[in-house]
């Protein structure tokens, strides 16, 4: 058991900071507090509560560029995104802010009475985040469970603790009640999984792998505990020759390589129509060759190293670098993996199904739409996907043949905070963000009143 975290720069290896490890004695401690914190949380007035999460978001907005800076230094993001990272954890905390005074029952008709059903809030939610996507997959679980009354207790994956123990500082300089939102950094195998043992932790929402989040519902269903898994990806991006083949040959790169790839949603299979897959190679190879890949703080880069020694190993073991079709990526010290699209592999080997998470995507080609429906639903997935054609009748339908839960047509951007998201299959459980994102953090209770006076 480690007793500290050493937080790496991924594109120097250069120590950043050195984190305490919380113990499962530390997530005990943390529940009590923060089941006292959400009993007076729960019955404050909702327009307080709602002033208070809108105040967090204010000081979120703050600190945009003080975070982005870190999330460059501890995760390798280009500093773009980590802006954007950024002012999405503060969107969030808006959105959900928006949402304490709507978060009604509903009253049914029922003869003899009245039925209401009332939404109440879980207690102690535990959110487990992934190191890929740190901020905005904290306020992803921690703004909604919040905002629906519970208190919440993160745990931030290893090598990224940093923006999460700014994020709770931020918090109570926002004046939300100690204990309310706090953030116990520490190894998967120890404060994880005592959050996920804990009788005090009503609910857990994981983000990560599929392996470690298959674990987790097995642990909790021994305590039938509520969660929501959001797990592992291997999206198609499907290219028909009605397409305008052209952009969707520029769009393809990013689809795969922001955030060097280390993205669930990330469009690592791209399916192209046998007759124009030659014309669709001649704009991409160009394009990923020439994606700027380097300082993550430089404006100019477009992509950063990887996460981690380990993550470098991981896609190493798929394709040797220099293979395919491949762009460059600096030498010396950092975790650096150069973009890379193979055209030999098959449809059915291990890069062309398994998750990568690195800058690495498969072509494939198809004849026709059965084909590439067939292709795009054989994984043990279902994310994310594009489609690109001209033809309205054939997006439909194929929208609707692809099982997965989060598409996009002539675009690759399908994840916003106001619209849901999550997984089909081994992709995950349940729904996170959206307009319904705060009910997944409350029981519905069900009252019914008789209006006929005492039965006694
Ligand atoms: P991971 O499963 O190794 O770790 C995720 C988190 O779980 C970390 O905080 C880790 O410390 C913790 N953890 C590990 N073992 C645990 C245990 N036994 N009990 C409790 N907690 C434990 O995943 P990762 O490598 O950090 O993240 C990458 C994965 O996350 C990829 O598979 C990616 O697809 C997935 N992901 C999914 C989404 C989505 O929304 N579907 C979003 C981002 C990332």
């Amino acid at each position: 058991m480690l007793e500290s975290l050493q937080v790496l720069n991924p594109a120097t290896e250069d120590v950043v900071a050195t984190v305490p490890a919380a113990t499962a004695r530390d997530v005990d401690a943390a529940v009590t507090h923060a089941s006292r914190a959400q009993a007076a949380w729960a019955a404050a007035a909702p327009a307080d509560r709602a002033r208070l999460l809108r105040r967090f978001a204010a000081v979120i907005d703050d600190h945009i560029e003080e975070l982005a800076r870190i999330e460059v230094r501890e995760a390798g993001h280009v500093i773009g995104n980590a802006r954007w990272e950024a002012g999405n954890a503060r969107d969030l905390f808006d959105y959900a802010a928006g949402g304490v005074e709507r978060l009604n029952g509903r009253q049914i008709p029922v003869p003899g009475g009245l039925n209401v059903t009332m939404l109440e809030p879980l207690g102690v939610v535990g959110v487990i985040a992934p190191w890929n996507f740190p901020m905005p997959i904290a306020a992803w679980g921690t703004a909604p469970a919040l905002a629906a009354g519970n208190a919440v207790l993160l745990k931030p994956a290893e090598t990224t603790p940093l923006t999460a123990l700014r994020l709770a500082e931020l918090a109570l300089e926002a004046g939300l009640p100690e204990g309310l939102f706090q953030v116990l950094p520490g190894e998967g195998a120890v404060a994880g999984d005592a959050l996920v043992e804990h009788p005090g932790v009503a609910k857990i929402v994981f983000t990560g792998s599929t392996r470690v989040g298959k674990r987790i519902m097995a642990k909790c269903a021994d305590r039938v505990k509520r969660l929501t898994l959001e797990l592992g990806g291997k999206s198609p991006n499907i290219v028909f020759a009605d397409a305008d083949v052209e952009a969707a040959a520029l769009a393809a790169p990013g689809s795969f390589l922001d955030n060097s790839g280390q993205d669930c949603c990330a469009r690592t299979r791209i399916l192209v129509q046998r007759s124009v897959y030659d014309r669709f190679l001649e704009h991409l190879a160009p394009a990923v060759e020439s994606y700027v890949v380097g300082d993550p703080a430089d404006e100019k880069t477009q992509m950063g190293p990887l996460i981690s020694r380990a993550q470098l190993e991981r896609v190493r073991s798929y394709v040797p670098s220099g293979a395919g079709i491949h762009g460059s990526a600096p030498d010396g010290p950092g975790f650096w993996f150069p973009p890379t699209v193979l055209t030999d592999a098959a449809p059915t080997s291990p890069v062309a199904v398994e998750e990568v998470f690195g800058p690495v995507a498969v072509v494939l080609p198809f004849d026709d739409e059965a084909e590439a429906v067939r292709l795009a639903n054989a994984t043990e997935y279902g994310l994310s996907g594009s489609i690109w054609t001209r033809d309205v009748g054939r997006a439909l339908r194929v929208s609707q043949a692809v099982r997965a839960g989060n598409l996009s047509v002539n675009s690759h951007s399908s994840v916003r905070y106001w619209t849901p998201f999550g997984g089909y299959e081994q992709s995950g459980l349940g729904r996170e963000l959206g307009p319904d994102a705060l009910t997944a953090f409350t029981e519905t209770k069900n009252v019914f009143i008789s209006t006929e006076g005492s039965s006694l």
